[in-house]
C-alpha cells in the first residue's frame, strides 16, 4: 500500500464506537473501520449478537451492552470508553428501529419510542462523548439517517421525522464543534439489504416493487456500501468535510 493512501485511510490507533453494531449496517461499518485498523467497540442491547460479531471480527473488537435511549447508559458508556481506551475518535450513531403504520394508527408511544432511539438517543450519546473529543481536539461523529428524511415514504411518519431531525442535528452540531477539530456528518443510505429492510418489505411486495422501480440501479445496496462510506467520513481523507450528508442509494434520490 502506498504511503499517501495509508495516511488518508488508515484507522490504526483510532477508537470507534458503533451503536447497534451487532447487526446490519452497524456491523458493516464496524467491519470497514476494523479492516482499516481501528479498535472498534460495538454497542447494543443484545449481548449474544454483539459477542458473535466481536468473535468474527477478532482482535481489536470489543462490545458493551447499552441502550442508547437511556441517558444513564449513554453516560456510563462514555466513561467506560474513556477508562478503557483513553480516547474516542469515531462515534457512529447507527442504532435504530422501525414502526410502519398508517398515520391514523401511530400512537404517542410508537412516536416517542422512535424519537428516543434515533434522535434523542443519538443526541445524548453524542453529548456524552463530546468532552473527550473536545479535549483531544479531534473526532468524527456520524449519524445514519435515511431516504425517509428526504422522500415522501409512506407509513413511517415518526421514523421520517426522526431521520430528518438527525440532519438538523448534523448542521447544528457541526456549527458548534468543528472549531475544536470535531467533524459531524450524516450518511443517507438508500435501501440496503438488512434485517430491517426485509422486515419493512417482505410482507409488502408492492412497496418493494415501488422502491426498485424508482432506483436506477434496480437493486438494494449491500451493507458494506455503507461501511466504506463511513470509513471515508471517519478517516483523515475527509478532514475538511463537516456538516454534510453523503447519499449512498443506487440513484434512488434522482430516480424517475
Ligand atoms: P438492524 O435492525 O439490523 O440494526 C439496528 C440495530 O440497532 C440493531 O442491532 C438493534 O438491536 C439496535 N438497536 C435498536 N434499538 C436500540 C437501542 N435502544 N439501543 C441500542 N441499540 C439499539 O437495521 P439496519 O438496517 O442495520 O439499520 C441500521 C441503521 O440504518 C438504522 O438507524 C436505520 O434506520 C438506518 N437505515 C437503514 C436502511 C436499510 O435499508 N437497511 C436504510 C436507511 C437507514
Amino acid at each position: 500500500m502506498n504511503h499517501l493512501f495509508e495516511q488518508a485511510f488508515s484507522m490504526q490507533g483510532r477508537v470507534a464506537l458503533i451503536t447497534g453494531g451487532g447487526s446490519g449496517l452497524g456491523l458493516a461499518i464496524a467491519r470497514s473501520l476494523h479492516a482499516a485498523g481501528a479498535q472498534v467497540v460495538l454497542t447494543g442491547r443484545r449481548e449474544e449478537l454483539l459477542q458473535e460479531a466481536c468473535k468474527e471480527l477478532g482482535e481489536r473488537a470489543a462490545y458493551e451492552v447499552s441502550d442508547v435511549s437511556l441517558d444513564a447508559d449513554c453516560k456510563a458508556l462514555a466513561k467506560k470508553v474513556l477508562d478503557t481506551y483513553g480516547r474516542i475518535d469515531v462515534l457512529v450513531n447507527n442504532a435504530g428501529k422501525h414502526v410502519k403504520k398508517p398515520v391514523e394508527q401511530l400512537t404517542r408511544e410508537d412516536f416517542q419510542g422512535i424519537l428516543d432511539v434515533h434522535l434523542l438517543g443519538s443526541f445524548f450519546l453524542t453529548q456524552a462523548f463530546l468532552p473527550m473529543m473536545r479535549a483531544q481536539k479531534s473526532g468524527s461523529i456520524l449519524f445514519i439517517s435515511s431516504m425517509a428524511a428526504t422522500n415522501a415514504l409512506t407509513q413511517v411518519a415518526a421514523y421520517s421525522a426522526a431521520k430528518t431531525g438527525m440532519l438538523g442535528l448534523v448542521r447544528s452540531l457541526a456549527g458548534e464543534v468543528s472549531i475544536d477539530g470535531i467533524r459531524v456528518n450524516a450518511i443517507l443510505p438508500g435501501f440496503i439489504d438488512t434485517p430491517m429492510f426485509r422486515k419493512a418489505t417482505d410482507t409488502d411486495p408492492a412497496r418493494y416493487q415501488k422502491i426498485m422501480g424508482h432506483t436506477p440501479m434496480a437493486r438494494a445496496g449491500q451493507p458494506m456500501d455503507i461501511g466504506w462510506a463511513a470509513l471515508y467520513l471517519a478517516a483523515p481523507a475527509s478532514q475538511f468535510v463537516t456538516g454534510t450528508t453523503l447519499v449512498v442509494d443506487g440513484g434512488f434520490s434522482v430516480g424517475f
